[in-house]
């Protein structure tokens, strides 16, 4: 339908209109697109086409969605509101995020941001985010590359991430310098938002913190707990991270994976040397919580905790069971994998 408009600013004045169908194209005269665009006479309405055909080109061949007349009509506003703005930025703004995907285009954002004068390319869209943030968030490494290369700052947003943030989560890390970029919301670091080891790594090796508690007390190891994210939790234990840092409500990450039922993680935990007797806010250990919660693994995860040294309550504790009170005697069920471990150690050290 208005492809032929699109198309009539690639030089012709003769523009077309159509239909929704785009196979039902007619083309139409300059008065018809002045009334298109609301314009009062011939010579606005070609001062106008200037204008919108240097930036809309390249938008137009990069996405066919700019043919939607909503869309079209969005860039229009977008172009005529924000005349300094740069195509990159326009389609930014209205979210034509395949633009980004296109490499004639990545490559016009190169070339116009030479131009930037106005500092347009680390303008904000109406969510607070940058065209860096978008390119990030759409995945589109080109396109970040070319406008970390056009100087786009890393370090400008309004809508409580950083494109760093963005970057780690679709593991396409770009940002060298923002190892230590909070998030405004939780206050999470890069590697609270990392997805796999590689990304840990990644960020062990560019100096960011692998033990900073967010707004909510919680450490990555924390989260990637939560998140069931098990090679990252490796990944983080074995760059040495923190396992003994508690939360807010006094719960390390041991304490969270009794509470999860997770024999494996309980297992990693000890094996790396968590301490097995802290206690939350409420007084519990680990051990008290696998004795008293009634769970799958429960007596499993009881034996591990006993066989690495895990303490019972003490007499003033309340609400324990056997396998925790002072006076108990129950120690769990064999788990033959923390057998296996127990006996590598002893192998290991005699
Ligand atoms: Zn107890």
């Amino acid at each position: 339908m208005l492809k032929n408009i699109v198309n009539g600013f690639k030089g012709i004045v003769e523009v077309a209109s159509a239909n929704i169908n785009p196979y039902n194209v007619q083309v139409i005269k300059l008065e018809d697109y002045r009334s298109i665009f609301r314009l009062s006479g011939d010579g606005h309405a070609l001062a106008q086409f200037k204008i919108y055909s240097e930036k809309l080109n390249p938008i137009a061949s990069a996405s066919s969605s700019i043919y939607q007349e909503d869309i079209l009509k969005k860039v229009c506003d977008c172009i005529q509101q924000h005349q300094t703005w740069t195509p990159a930025h326009v389609a930014a703004f209205v979210g034509l995020y395949e633009c980004f995907k296109q490499p004639e285009f990545v490559r016009s954002v190169t070339v116009l941001a030479q131009y930037d004068k106005a500092g347009v390319i680390n303008w904000l869209n109406n969510k607070g985010q940058t065209a860096l943030y978008l390119a990030c968030e759409k995945n589109e490494s080109d396109a970040v590359e070319a406008l970390l290369k056009a100087k786009a700052d890393p370090n400008v947003t309004a809508c409580g991430r950083y494109p760093i943030h963005i970057a780690v989560k679709t593991e396409n890390m770009k940002f060298k310098d923002q190892a230590h970029a909070l998030d405004e919301k939780n206050r999470g670091t890069p590697v609270h938002w990392a997805r796999n080891k590689e990304m840990i790594e990644l960020l062990y090796r560019m100096g960011s913190n692998l033990n900073l508690q967010s707004k909510t007390g919680h450490t990555p190891l924390h989260i990637m707990l939560e998140k069931s994210r098990r090679d990252c939790t490796m990944e983080l234990l074995c760059f040495g991270a923190d396992s003994c840092i508690s939360d807010y409500d006094g719960n390390t990450p041991l304490h969270h994976a009794v509470m999860k039922d997770n024999v494996e993680m309980t297992r990693v935990f000890v094996v790396f040397g968590a301490d097995v007797d802290m206690l939350n806010n409420k007084g519990q250990s680990a051990r008290h919580i696998a004795s008293t919660t009634k769970s799958k693994n429960g007596k499993k995860i009881l034996f591990i905790l006993h066989v690495s040294g895990a303490k019972r309550c003490e007499l003033s504790a309340k609400g324990c069971c056997k396998g925790c009170m002072t006076e108990g005697t129950w120690n769990g069920t064999d788990d033959p994998a923390m057998n296996t471990v127990l006996e590598t150690d002893k192998d290991g050290k005699s």
